[in-house]
């Protein structure tokens, strides 16, 4: 069990113990020699949304709290403008992501981007999550994790509708997301930042978002 997650157990956070153990599984994974260990993941929640982001950044990796930094800050604003503040949405949407380590910095700086290997060692634990969890909605948020769910496409067809997958022999919803990194232009130009908008809309009608807001009034 990761530190976070113990930190957020202590509160008496409702925990899945089918997920608790993959995750205890998923927090020895070092399959990835270039990956810097440990693993990062959201808390055992099973709910009917899952969001899918791309890799943990440095500070995520520190922290062991997915989307603990700047492109947090600006993901959670987003999901509190629809309803949900991030305290909520950490209790009752289960977070994954494509690669669950920090893959390090590029030589001139930022982020490297996870290669085919690392990507592929790491969709086991996202297949065995999907089984588990069986989300009706899925937020792939960032490009990597959007090829993930839906195949490669691009952004501008991706975000801004409401779209429809199989797993598992299961049929869910995609709602996908930009990444919300600062240093990102996509959601400061057209068309991007009305797809944004659009996006954001669709989850605020969306049943299961709807399930999840109502959770987080009772949470406030
Ligand atoms: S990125 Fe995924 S598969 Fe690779 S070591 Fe980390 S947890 Fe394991």
């Amino acid at each position: 069990m990761s530190r976070y997650v113990a930190s957020m157990a202590d509160r008496e956070l409702p925990s899945d113990p089918e997920l608790m153990a993959l995750q205890d599984q998923l927090g020895q994974c070092r399959a990835c020699p270039q990956m810097v260990a440990p693993p990062v993941y959201g808390l055992p929640v099973r709910s009917a949304v899952m969001m899918v982001g791309q890799a943990p950044g440095v500070h995520e990796q520190q922290t062991l709290r997915p989307f603990a930094w700047t492109a947090g800050r600006r993901l959670f604003n987003w999901f509190d403008s629809v309803g949900v503040p991030e305290r909520a949405f950490r209790r009752s949407v289960y977070m994954t992501a494509v690669c669950r380590c920090f893959p390090g910095k590029k030589p001139r700086g930022g982020d490297r981007v996870p290669d085919k290997t690392e990507i592929a060692n790491c969709r086991r634990w996202l297949d065995a999550e999907f089984s588990i969890v069986r989300p009706r909605l899925v937020i792939p948020v960032g490009r990597l994790a959007i090829e993930s769910i839906l195949g490669r496409m691009p952004l501008a067809q991706a975000v801004g509708r409401l779209l429809e997958r199989d797993a598992d022999g299961r049929t869910f919803d995609v709602l996908a997301l930009p990444h919300p990194s600062g240093a990102s232009t996509w959601t400061h130009t057209e068309p991007g930042k009305s797809l944004l908008v659009e996006a954001l809309g669709l989850l605020e009608a969306h049943p299961d978002w709807q399930g999840i807001r109502t959770k987080a009034g009772g949470m406030a």
